[in-house]
């Protein structure tokens, strides 16, 4: 029995023409996809239960995966907080942890009202950065957990026990880390080896012992530039490949990587490729992106995330992943439509595969997460951001130009 029918869209999967087809949904999965099911289907499904939307021609993406983003310190939909946190990484790390409790966060209504802006825009999984600190505890994870609960069935949330504070320079952090990973965190985070924590070797041996024993994945935050950050990618390459985690580690920001020269860059992904290691830009701060083209040449995991958004470090965002490709794209200079697909492939498939998420984008099989926008072209919905038409979780409708569905009974 069909739930759904999409009728008329145009499905995107990269480095593929688009084409018109139907797609028909049951059970929460994309059970066929074809230029005319009423016609050609006929035989083999049954659509006569099924709730059929016409769209019209509108380009279908696989659900957008924001790979990098921070719900617990958002103060997304509270009032407007003008931002102290200045310049540095050490003052806003201290303007961060100094103001939290004065303003309410983490908060599970603030990350369920980004959640939201999320959803309405098309975002289907998110990976998020948790703060794990001896003052705020594992209470962000809580905090996270309740907003995600909220939004049961229309966002799928994966958490990175994170140290944000430094991790072998702040007493107690490890031992919280290992609480947070007991507790069922999926992915433990690092902070700058060197440039924070000034013991590479140290921190790293650290991470990959506590995923290693529990089984998580790691995701470590590196704003360190030059040679150094090119060096700590290097050390985090060695260790995947000691342990057997390819396909388990990425190396967040990876602010390094956009600055290097032609033929270490080249080095450096085809090694990340070679050990299955990967990287996830967010297009902040100064220093460039990581190459989209070099990564998708040399095979190398490249997946985008909003980072963070209306929060203590930032008054800047809006949780929209369509339009943070397309501040990628534009950051990496990417011009004729190809080039742009490489953004959108890293905003859609390439967060699924840093996630290890199963049954993902538009074939038959696969959970029926997407969304349509009106665009003639798959660049031209990276450039314009249009509206999102519709929005697909799990087979169900979880919003319609823009605005959010009410939930569906179970
Ligand atoms: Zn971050």
């Amino acid at each position: 029995m069909t739930d759904l029918l999409l009728k008329g869209g145009r499905p995107w999967t990269p480095g593929e023409p688009l084409a018109p087809a139907d797609i028909a949904i049951a059970d929460g999965r994309i059970a066929a996809v074809a230029p005319d099911l009423e016609a050609e289907g006929a035989q083999v499904i049954d659509l006569d239960s099924a709730t059929v939307i016409d769209l019209e021609g509108a380009i279908v993406l696989p659900g957008l995966v924001d790979a990098h983003c921070h719900l617990d310190k958002t103060m997304f939909g509270g009032p407007w907080v003008p931002n102290t946190g200045g310049r540095t990484l050490e003052g806003r790390i201290r303007n961060g942890e100094g103001r939290r409790a004065e303003l309410g966060v983490p908060s599970p209504d603030y990350a369920a009202n980004l959640l939201s802006a999320m959803v309405a825009a098309g975002t289907s999984v998110v990976r998020s950065h948790i703060d794990i600190d001896p003052e705020v505890g594992l209470g962000g994870v809580e905090a996270v957990r309740e907003a995600a609960a909220r939004l049961a069935g229309r966002v799928d949330v994966e958490l990175v026990a994170f140290p944000q504070g430094g991790l072998l320079t702040r007493p107690g952090v490890p031992a919280l880390l290992e609480a947070a990973l007991r507790d069922g965190v999926e992915v433990v985070g690092g902070l700058d080896p060197a440039g924070f924590d000034r013991d590479p070797a140290g921190q790293l041996d650290l991470l990959f012992d506590l995923a290693e024993r529990h089984g998580a994945k790691i995701d470590v935050h590196l704003h360190d530039q030059g040679l150094l950050g090119a060096w700590e990618y290097e050390l985090i390459i060695e260790r995947t490949k000691a342990t057997g985690m390819a396909g388990r580690v990425a190396i967040s920001h990876a602010y390094a990587m956009g600055g290097l020269e032609p033929d270490h860059q080249r080095r450096i992904a085809d090694a990340l490729a070679e050990a299955g290691v990967a990287m996830i830009t967010c297009a902040v701060g100064g220093a460039p992106v990581v190459p989209v083209r070099l990564m998708a040449e040399a095979g190398a995991r490249l997946a985008i995330g909003n980072d963070g958004i209306r929060d203590l470090w930032t008054p800047y965002g809006d949780g929209d992943m369509l339009r943070r490709v397309n501040q990628v794209s534009f950051r990496d200079r990417l011009m004729s439509d190809p080039e742009i697909e490489l953004a959108l492939a890293a905003g859609t498939h390439g967060g699924a595969a840093v996630l290890g998420l199963e049954r993902y984008g538009l074939a038959v099989g696969c959970n029926a997460d997407l969304l349509a926008v009106n665009a003639s072209a798959p660049a031209e919905a990276v450039v314009g951001v249009p509206p999102r038409r519709l929005v697909v979780k799990g087979g169900a409708v979880v919003a319609r130009d823009g605005v959010l569905s009410a939930p569906h009974s179970p």
